[in-house]
């Protein structure tokens, strides 16, 4: 391999955010996740993915978790990896990917699930943080309660409809600043109509894309955004060693691995995460949840 980690992690990046796209994709770029904060403190989820509309805490309502305090002028915090950590702990997290106009797609037998990769998931007792799209939870129900009753999961908000928080990226819809608001809370309250629990108050900006506005924007749904430092490079890929190794060459203590759960856009995930999972444990490594690494 010639190229540098950094331009493979770039092209990387273009190609998931064309993934999720689902076209060709714009031109835009992430901006790079250069406000990641190590502080923490301990906070009850926000009442939005856990209370009823009454504000009384639902029945199997999930524990506290850790989230970031807000950012400079009451911006959404984000977290990129938690470079404070010495100790050998590396959180894999997976999109659950479906944009809100692919239930036709869905209808005629695409699949945006990956059951196979969730069962790898509880067999290698691997404990992981997926971001699911609300539609992803519309369309898979089952999956999501399941998903979402399993202490070895929590799921986070990927938003509903998988639309831009920030334009261009990628050739998504942009939503504006009301909007985006609301396309997080209807996320929640798919998760809550499917039945899943662990939810946490975490939230990835689709294509990973951002910027203050969109920071703002979500302020008052009161999430910590969750980027990530480590690009698997499964979207659309074809060679589940390929992204091992880009996994491998990435990870240091603390780092927060992008990888999908949608055999639509990534195929060979479930694969490349068999691969991944044994050497990093050869290599000392333990795996947990994003809520363990911003709770450290
Ligand atoms: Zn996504």
């Amino acid at each position: 391999m010639t190229l540098s980690v950094a331009v493979r992690n770039a092209a990387a990046v273009a190609a998931l955010g064309a993934a999720l796209a689902g076209c060709g994709g714009g031109t835009g770029s992430p901006k790079p996740a250069n406000q990641a904060r190590t502080g923490t403190s301990a906070a009850p989820a926000p009442a939005s993915p856990s209370a009823t509309p009454s504000g009384s805490p639902k029945a199997g309502a999930p524990a506290a978790v850790a989230v970031l305090p807000p950012g400079p002028n009451g911006l959404t915090p984000v977290f990129e990896r938690a470079k404070q950590r010495t100790d050998k702990t590396v959180a894999l997290t997976f999109d659950a990917d479906m944009t809100s106009d692919q239930g036709p797609r869905a209808a005629s037998g695409e699949r945006f699930d990956n059951p196979q990769l969730i069962s790898s998931l509880r067999a290698l007792k691997v404990p992981a943080t997926i971001f699911m799209t609300g539609r992803w939870a519309e369309e898979y129900p089952d999956q999501a309660k399941a998903i979402g009753s399993d202490p070895n999961f929590e799921i986070a908000n990927h938003s509903y409809s998988h639309h831009a928080f920030k334009s261009p990226c990628y050739g998504l819809p942009a939503l504006d600043a009301a909007a985006a608001k609301a396309d997080v809370d209807r996320a929640f309250a798919a998760f809550r109509t499917a039945g899943a629990v662990n939810t946490v108050p975490y939230f990835r900006f689709p294509g990973g894309c951002y910027d203050d506005q969109a920071l703002r924007a979500l302020s008052p749904a009161r999430v910590t955004a969750v980027q990530w430092d480590v690009v698997s490079g499964d979207a659309f890929a074809k060679d589940p060693e390929a992204v091992a190794e880009q996994v491998l060459s990435g990870v240091k203590p603390g780092s927060v691995v992008v990888m999908h759960c949608t055999r639509s856009a990534a195929p060979v995930t479930e694969e490349a995460v068999r691969k991944v999972v044994p050497e990093l444990r050869k290599r000392g490594y333990r795996f947990v949840k994003v809520s363990d690494l911003i709770g450290k």
